[in-house]
């Protein structure tokens, strides 16, 4: 197989390839959680919906914009300059590259996620995923354009340091997005598929507990597509507390409706949490 064409055609046509495939899982796992329902929602879904997607793309479109490199870029950067353990290395096979590019950026994504919630300024901009009282598919791309900035930062690193082949970087971008869209969907999946699906990866089931408004749940689970991590770093939970289906979602100062508009949304990691917690003290 010629790779420099593979790569060549992934790197002109990455655009229109990453949208299909991004159209194509979002609307199929919209069409999953339409028949088999995992918790009816309650709030607007054309508002969240529209919220989410309006976010989601607005932070791409900026990141898009303002990095000089983006991460196949990047990965063809490394690839010319040697650099990068993988670059380095030339008695692995191709596909072995490939594993361990998608294992190590996985990685790289995971400690993303820690970091958001153990630093308290990473946690401002990380609350506006978290605040979403709600969940289906469309909170996947709910996150704030600082926190897009951050993991493109984060992934450029990582492709610099492990020196993954283009190919991987595209695999693992795709894989990305789709993990992150089904880890947060309203799926009812069959309890058996769902025991053996997360001895590798992430289920909606592990990362709802993620989202539970109990902070020692919601420091858990921190894994994007693989679970080995958080069994490993010891950051797993298997169930909640209270129970799958007595979960609550959200954060609790920014539960009103109030704080589910796009603006605020927008806004939300520069508000003081103090100037909130006084504010609506009186409503609960
Ligand atoms: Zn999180």
């Amino acid at each position: 197989m010629d790779w420099m064409v593979i790569n060549n055609a992934i790197i002109k046509y990455e655009l229109i390839l990453r949208m299909a495939c991004f159209g194509f899982v979002l609307m199929g796992l919209a069409y999953w959680e339409s028949r088999a329902t995992w918790r009816q929602g309650v709030l607007n879904q054309r508002v969240r919906w529209a919220n989410h997607m309006a976010l989601g793309g607005f932070s791409t479109f900026l990141v898009r914009m303002s990095f000089p490199v983006l991460a196949l870029t990047m990965a063809v950067v490394a690839e010319v300059q040697h650099l990068g353990l993988l670059n380095t290395t030339t008695f692995l096979p191709f596909w072995l590259k490939v594993v361990l590019s998608l294992i190590g950026m996985d990685f790289a994504m995971y400690m993303e996620h820690r970091w958001m919630h153990r630093y308290k300024i990473l946690w401002r901009v990380h609350q506006v995923h978290h605040s979403d009282t709600e969940l289906d598919v469309s909170t996947g791309l709910r996150f704030h354009p600082i926190e897009y900035f951050f993991m493109m930062g984060i992934k450029l690193v990582a492709i610099l340091f492990l020196g993954p082949p283009v190919f991987a970087v595209f695999i693992f971008e795709v894989m990305l997005i789709s993990f992150l869209l089904f880890a947060h969907s309203n799926i009812q999946l069959s309890p058996i598929v769902e025991y053996y699906l997360r001895f590798i990866f992430v289920t909606p089931n592990m990362h709802r507990i993620h989202h539970s408004d109990i902070p020692f749940e919601h420091n858990k689970n921190f894994g994007f597509c693989f679970s080995i991590w958080d069994r490993m770093l010891n950051s797993y939970i298997a169930q909640p507390h209270q129970g799958d289906h007595h979960l609550v979602f959200g954060l609790e100062i920014y539960r009103l409706p109030a704080f589910q508009t796009l603006l605020k949304l927008l806004a939300l990691p520069f508000i003081k949490y103090k100037a909130v917690k006084n504010r609506f003290a009186h409503i609960k």
